[in-house]
């Protein structure tokens, strides 16, 4: 058995580390260069499902990597007024000493691609594939090709080998913007944030679709690049944010950062501060995107797995811990323990209750526009 992955992402990678330590013979394509091509570097949360299943396909060395880059764990997600008085607060119990709750995503790819640098190529792109007989044929964008039994699409939510697969699957565009920032940790702005923007996720609001979200990522053991830092997200529509998305995706990072400071500008001195003691050059805008529904692929050699298949809004927290979800139950179906066409029913089924939660909790917090 040979399994192809587009995607050394977070689905695909936590694939990989499963069949290899099963003896499947596997190989990663990603389209990146190397991985530290761009900065991917943010906060992620990781609940029960993500741990659970990254327990269930991690080499045990593996595992404890991820555990010592991961953050110190965080128990609180609460919301505040621009004036930071407190509206909310829920506070969730954290598990033992190896507890992950989130990590920092190009800290956590690094450590989950510990033992793969025979398997994984960069600098390939996917181009399209086909089937031939039992496997498929695998055509990159370099022109060249690699033959597999099973190909797993694990490239994301603009998947390549989805379009191919199931050419009629939407992607709706949410309406809501994102602009991500770091601060980082120094000793000034450890002194100076709330005690709940160093312990959890906090949002403040000004009212449905307008924020900046704060939370922490504390390492247990900090990546070579950078240290601790504060994530700061500013959501909003494009119109609330007062500029097209032309506009948006063409400024620069400061330009994005001066948005942030303007939407601030009259909260309360603290939050201005913050986004002062930001690196602006770590700025970066998002496009919120979702699927509302997706059909079965046919039975074949060609699957998908992760936001490939089910991208989902961010406020669930759930898009990498489902896709972790997928690729252990992946694992399980190609080293014989299910099959693929029990993994691709359970996996729909599974992807879709996310993609339902998130875009529920999306109609709570943003002004969505989903056609
Ligand atoms: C800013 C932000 C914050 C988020 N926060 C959370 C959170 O707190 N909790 C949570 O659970 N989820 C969160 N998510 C969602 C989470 O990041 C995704 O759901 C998760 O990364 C999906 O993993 P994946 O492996 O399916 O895809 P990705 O991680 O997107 O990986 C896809 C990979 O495929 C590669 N690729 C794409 N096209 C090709 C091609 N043609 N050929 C070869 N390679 C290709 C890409 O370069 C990439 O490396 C967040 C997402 C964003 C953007």
């Amino acid at each position: 058995m040979k399994v192809a992955i587009v995607g050394a992402g977070i689905g695909g990678l936590a694939l990989a580390q499963g069949l290899l330590a099963a003896g499947v013979e596997v190989r990663v394509y990603e389209r990146d260069p190397s991985p530290v091509f761009r900065r991917q570097g943010y906060r992620i949360h990781i609940g029960p499902v993500g741990e659970e299943a990254l327990a269930a396909v991690l080499p045990e060395a593996v595992r404890r990597r991820v555990i010592e880059t991961a953050t110190h764990p965080g128990d609180l997600v609460a919301g505040f007024s621009p004036q930071l008085d407190q509206l909310f607060e829920q506070i969730y119990p954290v598990g033992g000493p190896d507890s992950v709750t989130s990590i920092d995503r190009y800290a956590f790819r690094r450590a989950v691609m510990t033992g793969l640098d025979e398997v994984i190529a960069f600098g390939k792109e996917f181009a399209s594939y086909e089937v031939v007989g039992a496997g498929v044929e695998v055509r990159f964008a370099d022109g060249t090709t690699e033959v597999a039994d099973v190909l797993v699409g694990a490239d994301g939510v603009g998947s390549r080998v989805r379009a191919q697969l199931l050419p009629a699957f939407k992607v709706h565009d949410s309406g809501v913007r994102c602009i991500y920032g770091k601060i980082p940790m120094a000793e000034a702005v450890r002194a100076m944030a709330p005690a709940a923007f160093l312990r959890g996720l906090c949002f403040v609001n000004e009212g449905v679709g307008v924020g900046v979200a704060f939370a922490p990522v504390l390492f247990r053991t900090p990546p070579a690049e950078y240290g601790d830092y504060l994530m700061a997200v500013m959501t909003g529509t494009a119109s609330q944010l007062g500029l097209s998305d032309a506009e948006l995706f063409a400024s620069s990072a400061s330009e994005l950062w001066s948005l942030v400071r303007k939407q601030v500008a009259d909260w309360h001195p603290v939050v201005g501060e913050l986004v002062d003691a930001a690196d602006a050059s770590a700025a970066f805008p998002i496009a919120l995107r979702t699927c509302t529904s997706v059909k079965p692929w046919p039975d074949g050699p060609v699957v998908l797995l992760g936001d490939a298949v089910h991208p989902m809004l961010p406020s669930a927290g759930a898009g990498a811990n489902t896709a972790l979800w997928d690729a252990a139950r992946l694992t399980s179906a190609l080293t014989g323990a299910t099959t693929l066409a029990s993994y691709r029913d359970e996996m729909l089924a599974h992807g879709m209750a996310a993609v339902t939660e998130s875009l529920e909790n999306g109609r709570r917090m943003f002004d969505l526009r989903i056609e």
